[in-house]
């Protein structure tokens, strides 16, 4: 049995440990928030004083921490900490650059590594739902694989290092466009007298069918499942979501593709986070393109 170290126990790390933990895996786990520490313990995961011990005789190691910035400290604070052999693996959404960045500290040190972002948002964390995307040699992943399908029920290996992140910005800019995009169509329904439900029967079954229109449905009643429902509480948040095309901006912008609609979802998000929105499930972007249609 893996022994596994698991640092940033936040929000999605908290639970994604504590499955570890529930599945019989010996889990050691750090964040730099004592009561979070305190909530992992609660979990079955045996606390450690820092990041370093967390990693000490760790088979694998897994990061779960705000950005590539958090992630390169770490790595290089517990990469030499690490034992021969080990596989690490990071979880957090990061830029590519600082993914690729991760991987090469580890791998002059002779240890593997995984960038593996996730899909699902804290209730796939809590539920062990979570889509992994997966970058990083064959090997690598081969070992990974059986520890992430215990906190997932997908994971997907997208090729080599820095892979999983740039599937994940490109899956999170289709998303964010197309959130924009259905929840135009509401306003422009609404303005013209068409019921919110009537648009969603025929968009739902037409060319326009999407996952943000019948998965997560902008406006409260057709999907009585989505967080329009229960006052657009996330769910995944509009910061979070302009974390993400802020990071397929500046990836386009490294090899110079011309994304303009992203691009442009991004500035949006941007301003409906500047009317206070940001802790906001994404998907009240409806209510700002709402807003601004007034008139
Ligand atoms: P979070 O802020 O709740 O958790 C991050 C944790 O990392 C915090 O508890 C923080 O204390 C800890 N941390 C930071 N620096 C540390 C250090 N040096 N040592 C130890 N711990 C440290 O964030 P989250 O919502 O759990 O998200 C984590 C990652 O997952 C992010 O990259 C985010 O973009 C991504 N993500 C989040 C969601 C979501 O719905 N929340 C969905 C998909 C992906």
């Amino acid at each position: 049995m893996p022994h596994i170290g698991f640092i940033g126990l936040g929000n999605m790390g908290g639970p994604m440990a504590a499955n570890l933990a529930k599945s019989g895996e010996p889990v050691r786990g750090f964040d730099l928030v004592a009561a979070l520490r305190e909530a992992a313990a609660a979990t079955g995961v045996a606390i450690t004083d820092n990041a370093r011990d967390c990693v000490e005789n760790a088979d694998v190691v897994i990061t779960m921490l705000p950005a590539g910035e958090h992630v390169l400290a770490v790595w290089e604070d517990i990469v030499p900490a690490a034992k021969q052999g080990a596989l690490l693996i990071d979880c957090s959404t990061i830029d590519v650059a600082s993914a690729r960045a991760a991987h090469k500290l580890a791998a002059g040190r002779g240890i593997a590594t995984l960038d593996a972002p996730v899909s699902g948002g804290v209730g796939g964390a809590k539920a062990a739902t979570l889509t992994f995307m997966v970058g990083g040699s064959q090997h690598a992943f081969a070992r990974g694989k059986p520890v992430l399908e215990k906190m997932g029920k997908r994971v997907v290996h997208c090729g080599e290092a820095g892979n999983g992140q740039v599937a994940k910005i490109c899956n999170n800019m289709v998303l964010g466009a197309s959130m924009i995009a259905v929840s135009e169509a509401f306003v422009l329904g609404e303005k013209l007298g068409l019921s919110h439900q009537a648009l969603f029967d025929v968009v739902s079954s037409s060319s326009g069918q999407c996952w943000a229109l019948t998965s997560y449905c902008p406006v409260p009643g057709p999907v009585p499942t989505s967080p329009a429902n229960s006052g657009y509480k996330p769910g995944f948040a509009a910061a979070l979501m302009l974390k993400d095309l802020n990071l397929a901006r500046a990836a386009a912008s490294s090899v110079h593709v011309e994304a303009a609609i992203g691009t442009h979802a991004a500035d949006i998000y941007q301003q409906f986070c500047e009317t206070g929105s940001s802790g906001a499930d994404f998907s009240g972007i409806v209510n700002f393109v709402r807003a601004r249609s007034a008139g």
